[in-house]
């Protein structure tokens, strides 16, 4: 299969391939789409097995991200970095440095920020070379930690889901949540806060004790928790956690988490919609997080300082276009996801044309 040809190619703008002999950078940088800005998106840092694979990767990334930047309605584009490696042995602040000249080469089409395996410290390493870098710490425009700001996201969602199908608050609502890390963690006190009973998993045994000792959640194996009797499932670890094996098992009405890339596969998002579950799509409930990643890039752009407003009227804002999808779905019968995806392309859409006629 040629570059061209891959399903995960759909009209990418540039992929751009780069190595550095003497740090031993591997790197791709995709960029899907700069129709609504500058492509933005994470970098990425996996031991892939193959060059393939890594491609494979930063092209489903990128188009993710152009469409969960839509979605957020963010003037950014959609793209992704990945680094071929694995980031326990082979991380240096030399090959984030050539990291940071490869992200410069691109003259400012991409922006990066932290993903799997890449922490602050690397991206600081790079920002030596290039100001294309956003999820920094310590200076004026910075935005931090945008886990808490994701984490409000999703609350504000599972709370907008629990009104539309359950038509009450979050009051004594049964959520099961899987994965307490950042995320998961934050999302889980918010709704303790608001009165939800709470039922965790983890894999990492001691701080899912913490959490549950301190929100008075009921603790399950990793395994049980799709078994829960509760109102709300919200994943919130890895991707895939919703597949043809797990649905018939997941008593919610309603599926609202913070997880990317929550459905394993399209038939999932089908039986989902068959079995009348109320599914919030992934990459618009948990778009806080490149919410408060975009107030960094504007405040760098406009050399201001980081505005959290800002970042809330978005949050906002992200609220009322899940409400917009979860309503046009119901009206037209139609999975949410399917319809969150013909929103998005519309907007990318929209703006390429615009920019066309300007
Ligand atoms: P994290 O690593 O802090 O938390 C993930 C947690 O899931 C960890 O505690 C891990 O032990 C747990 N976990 C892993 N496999 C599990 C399993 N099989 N069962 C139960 N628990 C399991 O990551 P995070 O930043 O909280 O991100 C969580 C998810 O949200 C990821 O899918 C991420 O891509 C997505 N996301 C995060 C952000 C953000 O701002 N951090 C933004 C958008 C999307």
């Amino acid at each position: 299969m040629t570059l061209f040809d891959s399903p995960a190619f759909e009209g990418h703008e540039g992929v751009h391939a780069f190595s550095d002999e003497k740090t031993g950078l591997k790197a791709i940088i995709a960029v899907h789409s700069t129709a609504r800005g500058p492509a933005a998106g994470g970098c990425r840092m996996w031991p892939y097995a193959s060059a393939e694979d890594a491609l494979t990767d930063a092209l489903k990334l990128s188009r993710a991200m152009s469409y969960k930047n839509a979605m957020a309605d963010l003037e950014l584009g959609g793209g992704k970095s990945v680094i071929i490696g694995d980031s326990r042995t082979q991380k240096t602040p030399a090959l984030f440095e050539a990291f940071g000249r490869a992200v410069e080469d691109l003259g400012g089409k991409y922006w990066t920020a932290e993903d799997v395996g890449v922490s602050v410290a690397d991206l600081t390493h790079a920002r030596r070379h290039t100001r294309y870098v956003a999820g920094l710490e310590g200076h004026e425009a910075a935005s931090g930690d945008p886990s808490p700001v994701t984490a409000e996201g999703v609350f504000r969602g599972v709370r907008l889901c629990v009104q539309r199908a359950l038509k009450r608050d979050l009051s004594g609502v049964r959520v099961a949540i899987q994965g307490v890390g950042n995320v998961g963690g934050y999302l889980a006190q918010k709704l303790h806060a608001a009165g939800a009973r709470l039922v965790l998993t983890d894999v990492n045994t001691e701080a899912l004790s913490r959490l549950a000792a301190a929100t008075g959640a009921e603790i399950v194996a990793p395994n049980a928790i799709f078994d829960a009797d509760v109102d709300v499932f919200a994943p919130c670890a890895l991707g895939g956690a919703i597949s043809l094996d797990t649905l018939p098992r997941i008593r919610a009405r309603i599926i609202a988490g913070g997880a990317n890339n929550q459905l394993a596969d399209a038939d999932a998002g089908r039986e989902l919609f068959n079995r009348g579950i109320l599914y919030a799509p992934d990459y618009v409930i948990n778009g806080g997080g490149i919410i408060n990643v975009a107030g960094e890039i504007r405040a760098l752009e406009r050399g201001e300082a980081f505005d959290p407003a800002w970042v809330d009227a978005k949050l906002d804002r992200l609220a009322l276009t899940l409400e917009e999808v979860l309503e046009q779905a119901l009206v037209e019968r139609r999975p949410t996801h399917e319809v969150a995806n013909e929103i998005a392309r519309a907007r990318i859409v929209g703006a390429a044309e615009k920019r066309a006629a300007a």
